[in-house]
């Protein structure tokens, strides 16, 4: 399928990566994300084996060595004695599943779709407007209304949702529904790694459990920080958003009764980088697909962080859209193919997501470390899927 006008909502990292996928099968794309400015937010994110397919199929496959970190070897340690409970060996590398693990600030892979996405149309973005409401008729040929905040009204042939876990479109189309609270809050944190003793990066990848806590930190930008994610249980979650920024005194407190080398660690947070987050997911739709609308990435199957699958599952969307669109002959039909194509893996992988929870979290560290084994093996049977040469 040749030029059709497409409107993007969100310029995440789905609604970039299903961007730069449709800008290169000619499609005519308009992103609408409702920030004024694309800044550095986020922290690290796993790029696992499948997210390198999905990017390589995307034609970033430069931005895994360049951006990307290979964790390295590490182990999981007894929250207070500090004692090595399990060695972890460095993932092995492109070995069974042709590309290996990496780890990657999320904003640096933002910034490559972003400039990819430039590249091909440097005026397809429109930023500091929102999608406030959409109107379709019954005739999908007569194309979709998108009302934006500022009053304005778009126009085009269709409209992907690619805007995160609040989603406007998706309330537009399947009626509103609350986000559900895990009962799971993480606190996230970025540490210049010149400022971190070398006693306290060893070994350089850790996990360390405690009762219902988990402390996990690897190096980002080849070493240049320490990212940190550290979740605990919480019976509600009272913020308005999913981020906000925390005091570092609320962390330690819930931390308190981990070993020192720990404390040491999240002491050095610099106070404008670190961010709490209450750990949300929804309840998978049926569908994702209602007339000239389709829903991508968090927007369509929010899920929580326990599989760190939420970004990969985004670009593995964007590469199957962006495949199904070449392969049909209009839209609608294109939508479909992406969807069936989708729906079953997504759903299992937030199933999988939710159901590691209570394991890792567990009360007793040895019962955290063989469910953090088990969730693991189970983890890599998602690695092989190949967004660019899945069946559509
Ligand atoms: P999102 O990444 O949530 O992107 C949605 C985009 O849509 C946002 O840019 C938002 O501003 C925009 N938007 C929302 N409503 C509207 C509207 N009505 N109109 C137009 N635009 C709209 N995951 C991690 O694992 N590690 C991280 O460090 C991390 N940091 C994050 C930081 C931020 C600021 C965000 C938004 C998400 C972060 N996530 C992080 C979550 C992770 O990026 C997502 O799970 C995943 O990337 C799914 O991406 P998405 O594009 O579907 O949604």
């Amino acid at each position: 399928m040749k030029n059709s006008h497409v409107i993007i909502a969100g310029a995440g990292i789905g609604g970039l990566a299903a961007a730069l996928g449709l800008l290169r099968t000619g499609q005519t794309v308009k992103v609408i994300e409702q920030v004024a400015q694309l800044g550095e937010v986020g922290a690290g994110l796993s790029i696992t084996p499948n997210a390198g397919k999905a990017l390589i199929a995307l034609g970033l496959g430069d931005s895994l060595d360049r951006l990307g970190t290979r964790p390295p070897a590490g182990a999981i340690r007894h929250y207070q004695s500090g004692e090595i409970l399990v060695s972890l060996p460095q993932e092995e590398g492109a070995g069974r599943y042709g590309v290996p693990l990496y780890h990657m600030h999320r904003a640096d892979l933002h910034q490559a779709l972003l400039q990819s996405v430039l590249a091909i149309d440097p005026n397809c973005l429109l930023l500091g407007d929102g999608v406030m409401s959409i109107e379709q008729d019954e005739s999908v040929a007569m194309g979709i209304d998108v009302h934006l905040h500022s009053g304005r009204k778009v126009h085009a042939d269709w409209l992907v949702g690619a805007d995160g876990i609040h989603s406007r479109v998706r309330a537009a189309l399947f009626g509103e529904d609350r986000p559900h609270f895990t009962g799971y809050v993480a606190w996230r944190g970025l540490i210049p790694g010149a400022e971190v003793a070398e006693d306290l990066l060893e070994p350089p990848l850790c996990m360390t459990v405690g009762p219902r806590r988990m402390l996990m930190r690897y190096p980002l930008r080849r070493g240049e920080l320490v990212n940190y994610v550290a979740i605990a249980r919480r019976t509600a979650w009272m913020e308005e958003g999913w981020s906000v920024r925390s005091e570092l005194g609320e962390l330690l407190e819930e931390f308190a009764d981990f070993e020192e080398h720990s404390l040491r660690l999240l002491r050095l947070t610099p106070t404008d980088k670190l961010f709490k987050w209450g750990l949300f997911d929804r309840e998978p739709l049926p569908t994702w697909t209602k007339g000239c609308a389709t829903l991508l990435g968090d927007a369509a199957h929010a899920m929580p962080p326990f599989t760190g699958q939420g970004a990969v599952m985004a670009l593995e969307d964007a590469v199957v859209l962006a495949r199904a669109v070449q392969n049909a002959d209009d839209p609608f039909l294109a939508m479909q193919h992406y969807e069936q194509a989708r729906h079953a893996r997504v759903t299992a992988a937030l199933a999988m997501s939710r159901s590691r929870a209570e394991l890792y979290f567990a009360d007793d560290p040895q019962q955290q470390v063989r469910a953090l084994g088990a969730g693991m093996a189970e983890l890599r049977t998602l690695y092989d899927y190949d967004a660019g040469t899945v069946p559509i």
